[in-house]
């Protein structure tokens, strides 16, 4: 059996938040043999979720996506990253779940994950990200007695827009779309406001990049 061959046709994951970066590549790069996923915690959202739903859902249509998912991510007993001594991040729960995609995926063998010029430098979550990306790319083989070839296999994870700034970024989604981009954090979880709220973190970066609220 060959593996490599899959009834669906995509053979590249596009990590889809709503946000500018990933919006930036759905708006420009996206086409009939792309999946898009966007990972939500419906079921244990709070305040801190980083996705709001209808937002996404809006996007999608507008942008004519073929393939998208929402994939629900189960609520995990009895844990809380804030409470544990890791300094890890919500990659963590959310990567898990993109290696799943891709073993049971086999066709896929390349990842798009949205970054901006500015991210490397931002900060300790980039490690992470990176441990993960890792992981992603290493080959493997589920049948031993097959040849080695899919061991061989690499994924790659690739920053399509990475050397464009943020502002550069939102340039590349069309003016009907740019209302539905949210970024600041009172608008995702259970009863996201309707307004940005304007002194959020996200909402400080965009005013200093000179992009609107959203
Ligand atoms: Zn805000």
């Amino acid at each position: 059996m060959d593996r490599n061959k899959s009834f669906y046709k995509w053979d590249r994951l596009i990590l889809f938040s709503g946000g500018v970066e990933s919006t930036a590549i759905l708006s420009s790069m996206a086409n009939d043999t792309d999946f898009a996923v966007t990972f939500t915690k419906e079921k244990w959202q709070n305040k801190n979720d980083w996705v709001n739903i209808e937002a996404v859902k809006r996007i999608i249509t507008k942008l004519k996506i073929k393939n998208h998912l929402f994939y629900d991510i189960p609520p995990p007993a009895n844990f809380d990253l804030s409470l544990h001594r890791a300094h890890r991040h919500q990659v963590d729960v959310i990567y898990p779940f993109v290696l799943y995609f891709l073993r049971v995926n086999p066709q896929i063998s390349e990842v798009y994950y949205g970054n901006n010029s500015g991210d490397r430098n931002a900060a300790y979550v980039m490690p992470l990200h990176d441990e993960w990306f890792d992981i992603f790319s290493i080959g493997w083989d589920l049948d031993p007695a097959s040849t080695a070839k899919d061991y061989k296999r690499r994924i790659n994870v690739v920053h399509p827009l990475g050397k464009l700034t943020k502002k550069e970024h939102w340039m590349l989604i069309p003016d009907e779309v740019k209302p539905d981009v949210y970024s600041c954090w009172a608008r995702m979880g259970p009863n996201p406001s309707e307004e940005p709220c304007g002194t959020c973190e996200k909402c400080e970066k965009r005013k200093k990049l000179g992009l609107p609220l959203g």
